[in-house]
């Protein structure tokens, strides 16, 4: 084989290569960017889902309820309501930050300058300040 040749395969094969990595950089970004819509939809769908069932529940229980089964007095039922309302806004906030530090755990962002990206390069500052709040 002449040198000419020799010098001419390496050229086209670092032209390849060149393209090569292109690609897998592009497809790097997009696989980025499917993880990121995946992590998004997920969580949308799970807050849909508690919506869902807490609009559903009254339905649901009525529905269990045995027919001909009394009806507590007002008073006992708007009582019940707000102790519901506290405890649910109590739930609420411990639970906001449960899902944020198991959000940052499977590698997302969830700082205010990246929040939902996925993080590619170890810890942010910014999120674990915000964790440790
Ligand atoms: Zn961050």
């Amino acid at each position: 084989m002449e040198k000419k040749d020799i010098f001419v395969q390496i050229d086209e094969l670092d032209t390849r290569f060149g393209k090569f990595h292109a690609e897998l950089t592009d497809l790097k970004q997009k696989m980025k960017e499917l993880l990121e819509e995946n992590k998004r939809l997920s969580m949308e769908n799970h807050q849909l889902r508690k919506v869902f069932k807490r609009e559903t529940a009254p339905a649901r229980e009525a529905l269990l309820k045995p027919v001909g089964a009394e009806r507590e007095p007002a008073l006992f039922d708007s009582q019940r309501a707000h102790e519901d309302v506290l405890l649910a806004a109590g739930n609420a906030v411990g639970e906001g930050h449960d899902n944020l530090t198991r959000l940052y755990h499977e590698g997302f962002h969830i700082c205010n300058v990246y929040y939902g990206h996925l993080r590619t390069e170890g810890d942010c500052l910014f999120c674990l300040s915000f964790l440790n709040k």
